[in-house]
């Protein structure tokens, strides 16, 4: 599909609801479009073990949110360094905003570029499907993919499909750690959601999984942003 206007687009939703999924998926159908996600901007920090990837590390393994500034101040410097702070660029972000806080102080950069957030899109999946699929959730660290060992194996076990390199376990993807995530995600959403339903470009697509979002969330983009 080729877009009509420039689409920016946040994903939001719960731990574990597939906006990473989502995300390949619509990078395969929408060829001008890029991503950033919050949580694989700060694995692959704490892979190159830089300053950042130290603080992170302790953040992410008690599922505690990192400070909002530094937060803003890493996903910022990557949209500009990626030269994706134009009124002409289309991208999507996950995990990010995911407080009020954040979103305002995108809000004010993003503004500056006269490259605005155009669409929010909630994925409302039941909390029971989220906490099986976690159990069998697989990561490429480098590249961000997800893969489930039901719903979506890699094509040799243990092995990403476009590298060949290995796949590993979050390790916040525990039981204990996961939950605390989940509880956290549930306190940050209602004002988060407030403030983009304000500006008129808030939406929800619900579903069990992956494969009944992704139709709904296309054919939204598709509504909204595209030509054919
Ligand atoms: P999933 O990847 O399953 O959708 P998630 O949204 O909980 O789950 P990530 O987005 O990968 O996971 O984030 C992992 C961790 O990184 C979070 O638990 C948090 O510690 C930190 N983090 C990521 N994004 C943000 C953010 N916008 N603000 C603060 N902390 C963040
Ligand atoms: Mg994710």
């Amino acid at each position: 599909m080729s877009l009509v206007k420039p689409l920016r687009l946040l994903l939001l939703g719960a731990p574990g609801s597939g906006k990473g999924t989502q995300t390949s998926r619509l990078l395969k159908k929408i060829p001008q479009l890029h991503s950033i996600s919050s949580g694989d901007l700060l694995r692959q920090e704490v892979k190159n073990k830089s300053e950042i990837g130290s603080i992170a590390s302790s953040y992410i393994s008690q599922g505690k949110l990192l400070p909002d500034d530094l937060m803003a101040k890493l996903v910022v410097t990557n949209l500009k360094q990626s030269g994706w702070l134009s009124p002409d660029a289309t991208w999507l972000l996950d995990g990010f905003p995911r407080t009020s806080i954040q979103a305002e102080i995108l809000n004010n950069d993003l503004q500056n570029y006269k490259a605005e957030l155009n669409l929010v899109v909630e994925l409302d999946v039941p909390e029971s499907v989220i906490l099986e699929r976690i159990e069998n959730r697989f990561v490429h660290v480098p590249s961000g993919r997800v893969y489930n060992l039901q719903y979506n194996p890699p094509k040799v076990p243990g092995k990403d499909d476009v590298t060949g390199e290995s796949l590993t376990k979050r390790s916040d993807d525990t039981a204990e750690v996961f939950g605390k995530r989940l509880q956290q995600y549930k306190s940050t959403l209602a004002p988060l959601k407030e403030y983009y339903a304000n500006k008129g470009i808030l939406e929800t697509v619900s579903g069990e999984t992956s494969d009944i979002i992704f139709p709904k969330l296309y054919d939204l983009v598709k509504r909204k942003f595209g030509a054919h």
